[in-house]
């Protein structure tokens, strides 16, 4: 089969103009960033506020394996689907990072024939909204410096800085650094950081945001206390189009730890406005990404999701069954079953938000039909409905069956409330999704968490909905605890709030901020030649 970006160099993509006409958008509505990229204007999206709302599906997974189970190309590939059998549909995602992009992952358009293009803008620089937030963030911590190096009138303890730099990049070597160093000139020196641009709350706030008065004040919110100017453009959703021309809105990447891992509202809620069918899609598996969506995201748009899609693969159950990541190839029945209590335990956990779910399993070359019927029998014991997808071998053909499954469960009752009340304590809602969704016995903070925990309280943020940072690989705080664990507790480590976002984060593990690049980065097999042809993305 083709790369990635074979395939995506082969496709036959329509000018921006016909896709935004395909919206009802007139040329005033938009602002093109060349032949196939646009950003759609506020006013646009304000004109369409009287417009009913289409469905909202969320595309989540089981925990995966550490190269992604397919939640980008089952949304793209249902996206197209839907498109198919005669429904409008569009796809809204995040914006991919570079670090993951030249790290160990690899790009976040989709893959095969179910992709998001163009794939290498859109992987690489896109329309320079990570850098506009890079920006944001940064001028507001070399404020902070100047202000301490120009006398410190706001008194700040430079041990006490909790803001640090960003830079959307895996750099392992920045996440401690001394600043400061030279003449008395060059600044007060101090022990700073950085962290990934997608780990800024200015990133959590532009995908929160629901206009430009409420980011200005959501940025005032920013616990450090200063604003400033922000350059508009990047709160503006980018319009681009699938592999087969479904619209498709790609705006904001916060991560899906210590951020809440959604693309932006405004998109989302665009897209509503532009079709009946809007597929979003949450990062990491679903105890953590639809999580998040369900009790953060949507609660602050007032959005209600008419159905989820539950993505598994039979090499990530294996791999939940105790295989490790280099024998996931091989048939193994045994390791499958043992590895379906991970689908189990995240079906029972949705079911608790009263939401139609079905259960994509995401189609690999290596899977056998045994052990797709395997996943499938079980799933149907279960109660649950099971299709396979194959998007990435077949585009928008591959996932008509899910597309059906999909507006069936848009035409039930979704009853959706979200797993607790914005009036319960900080600690018990850490508590519940801790015991109801993760499984654990209890959760223990170690001193210093259990003091800010208190001071957040006193400070009024109680009643804030709470964003847990824990590994993507585990249901428990232990990324080598996988299937469904049961006998352990979480450990909350720090507690803090992103005040602007509107979010108390929990953090528990060794969850990074600044991630590292593996031994050989994806960056190593990226190649560009004399014709500006680029190899190695994916
Ligand atoms: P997620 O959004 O869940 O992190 P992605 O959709 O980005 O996952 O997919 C992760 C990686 O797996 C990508 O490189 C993608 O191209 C690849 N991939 C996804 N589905 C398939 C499939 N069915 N067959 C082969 N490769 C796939
Ligand atoms: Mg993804």
């Amino acid at each position: 089969m083709k790369t990635d970006v074979e395939i995506a160099q082969e496709a036959v993509l329509k000018p921006i103009s016909q896709v935004a006409d395909s919206l009802g958008l007139t040329e005033d509505d938009y602002e093109p960033y060349g032949r196939y990229k646009a950003k759609i204007s506020l006013e646009a999206l304000k004109r369409m506020e009287a417009e009913p709302d289409g469905k909202l599906i969320l595309v989540t997974a089981i925990n995966p394996t550490p190269a992604g189970e397919g939640k980008t190309t089952t949304n793209v590939g249902l996206s197209m689907a839907l498109n198919k059998i005669g429904k409008r549909a569009i796809t809204t995602l995040r914006e991919p990072s570079l670090g993951p992009c030249f790290g160990m992952k690899g790009g976040a358009a989709g893959g095969g024939y179910a992709q998001v293009l163009p794939m290498d803008d859109i992987n690489l620089h896109f329309t320079g909204d990570f850098h506009a937030i890079t920006s944001a963030h940064n001028l507001l911590a070399a404020l902070l410096d100047n202000s301490i190096q120009q006398g410190n009138p706001l008194q700040l303890d430079p041990k006490r800085i909790v803001l640090k730099r960003v830079v959307d990049m895996n750099d392992r070597s920045l996440r401690n650094i001394v600043i400061g160093l030279g003449k008395r000139t060059d600044g007060v020196v101090r022990e700073a950081g950085f962290d990934i641009t997608v780990a800024s709350e200015v990133m959590a706030i532009l995908c929160l945001t629901s206009g430009l008065e409420d980011l200005k004040e959501r940025l005032g919110k920013i616990i450090v206390g200063y604003t400033y100017a922000n350059k508009p453009d990047a709160i503006k959703p980018n319009l681009v189009q699938t592999i087969e021309n479904t619209p498709a809105l790609i705006h904001g990447g916060p991560f899906a730890n210590i951020a809440h891992g959604c693309n932006s509202l405004l998109a989302t809620k665009a897209g509503l406005k532009f079709a009946d069918y809007v597929v979003t899609e949450a990062g990491f598996g679903a105890d953590l990404g639809a999580e998040k969506f369900l009790d953060i995201v949507c609660p602050t748009a007032g959005f209600t999701p008419d159905a989820i899609v539950l993505v598994a693969t039979i090499r990530a159950l294996k791999m939940n069954g105790g295989l490790d990541k280099t024998q996931l190839k091989e048939e193994d029945l045994t390791a499958l079953s043992a590895g379906i209590c991970n689908l189990e335990q995240h079906l029972e956990n949705l079911a608790k938000y009263k939401v139609p779910t079905v259960v994509a399993i995401n189609r690999f070359p290596d899977d056998t039909d045994a052990e797709l019927k395997l996943v499938a029998d079980h799933a149907h014991k279960l109660g649950a409905r099971t299709v396979v997808s194959d998007v990435f071998a077949h585009g928008g053909d591959g996932a008509v069956d899910l597309a059906h499954a999909v507006v069936d469960l848009c035409e039930q009752e979704s009853n959706f409330a979200p797993l607790y009340d914005s009036s319960l304590t900080l600690h018990n809602k850490i508590d519940t999704i801790a015991k109801e969704v993760y499984r654990a016995e209890g959760v223990d903070f170690v001193p210093s968490a259990k003091k800010q925990l208190q001071l957040l309280t006193e400070l009024g943020y109680g009643n804030l909905p709470v964003c847990m940072a824990k590994t993507q690989y585990s249901f428990s705080d232990d990324p080598k605890k996988l299937g469904a664990p049961r006998d352990f507790r979480i450990t909350v480590r720090e507690v803090k709030v992103s005040a602007g976002a509107g979010f108390v984060v929990a953090l528990t593990g060794d969850i990074m901020t600044m991630p590292g690049l593996p031994k050989v980065p994806a960056a190593v097999g990226m190649d560009i030649d004399a014709d500006g042809k680029i190899t190695g993305l994916s």
